[in-house]
């Protein structure tokens, strides 16, 4: 048996129920894990809202580290005991233990505690894939100027650190005075308050009439079309998430308009749909972390049975950096 969280029906944070699940053994290309920490990203309230429709009832969860306790046939990569770590589709991970697919979990090196893992893998493959894997035409190089949005987050915080190393001047944004000190301190060449100034203007500023290369948002309808304004011509708008509601359909000609603009909407499950593009993708990682060049900070932790406050906290904006839900 398990201590689950699930849902019965889309709502706000009160349909998220504490319940006890039956927990099989692994069947083919499946371990189970006994989770240590499990990750909360914003995926999660989508999924429970409903803005990503899922069939009912769900258990939520996209993230987690544990230690494998059962390996099903076919699984070569993981052994029992061995600590492990994913960000995994289907959902699920809320929970102490669970029996899931095998291929997109991780060995997790043991320079990296529990914690850090369940805090580190949905946030730092967004990082690593939108910086590393998402870039306008001719890439992006040292130097270069890119804007990102909600910079003071877990996948912001995490791309901060990463587009230093990468020797971008990455420009972030904020909703507070503090949250822009926080970006700074983990590398944003620049951070801009977008709840008391207009971060159009002040990105120009900043770029000196030129705009950005690339603009990656997760905040969506609130910064879609200022985001347009910023980048520079045939450059890239890069557009994963919508923590403000889904932006609004636009035409292809006002891409045009803009300066020959690319447009596209990523996802992370995309990229590590099989379990080589997974491996290389969280080795990269793995390495940025243990190597201490990037440090996964975990602002906020609650017991699973307050998952609710934990989502009430994440959708009011009151969260910075990772949060994690303990066992
Ligand atoms: P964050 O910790 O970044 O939390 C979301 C942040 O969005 C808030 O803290 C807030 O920061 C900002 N925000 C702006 N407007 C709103 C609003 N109206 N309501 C709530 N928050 C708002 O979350 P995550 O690190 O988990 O994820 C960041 C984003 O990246 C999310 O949109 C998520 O869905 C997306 N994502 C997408 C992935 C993909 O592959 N497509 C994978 C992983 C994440 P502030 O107050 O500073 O504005």
């Amino acid at each position: 048996m398990s201590k689950a969280i699930r849902i019965e029906k889309n709502g706000g944070p009160e349909v998220l129920q504490l319940v006890d699940v039956q927990v099989g053994d692994p069947g083919p290309g499946e371990i189970r894990i006994r989770h240590k920490a499990v990750g909360l990203n914003y995926i999660d309230v989508y999924q429970r809202d409903g803005l990503y429709p899922l069939p009912m009832p769900l258990q939520l969860g996209m993230e987690a580290a544990g230690i494998v306790e059962a390996v099903g046939a076919g699984v070569t990569h993981l052994q029992v005991g061995d600590r492990a770590a994913y960000a995994s589709q289907p959902p699920g991970s809320y929970c102490e233990l669970r029996v899931m697919p095998a291929k997109c979990v991780c060995k997790l090196p043991d320079a990296i505690g529990f914690e850090t893992g369940a805090a580190m893998m949905l946030k730092g493959l967004t990082a690593q894939y939108l910086l590393k894997k998402t870039l306008p035409v001719g890439g992006l190089h040292a130097g270069d100027f890119v804007l990102f949005h909600a910079a003071a987050g877990g996948v912001g915080l995490i791309a901060c650190q990463w587009a230093k190393a990468l020797g971008y001047r990455l420009i972030g944004t904020a909703g507070s005075d503090a949250k822009c000190r926080l970006a700074l301190e983990h590398g944003a060449a620049f951070a801009i308050n977008y709840s008391t100034g207009d971060f159009e203007a002040r990105v120009k500023e900043i770029t000196g009439g030129k705009g950005v290369k690339v603009v990656y948002d997760s905040v969506g309808k609130d910064t879609f079309d200022k985001s347009l304004n910023c980048i520079s011509p045939f450059g890239l708008m890069a557009c994963f998430g919508n923590a403000s509601g889904a932006p609004a359909p636009i035409s292809p000609n006002v891409l045009a308009a803009r300066g020959c603009l690319y447009l596209t909407r990523q996802t992370l499950f995309m990229h590590i749909a099989t379990r080589e593009a997974t491996q290389v993708m969280a080795d990269d990682l793995f390495a940025m972390v243990a190597s201490g060049n990037i440090k996964i900070r975990i602002d906020q932790r609650y017991p699973l049975e307050q998952v609710q406050q934990a989502h009430r906290d994440l959708e009011a904006r009151k969260t910075t950096g990772c949060t994690i839900l303990t066992l």
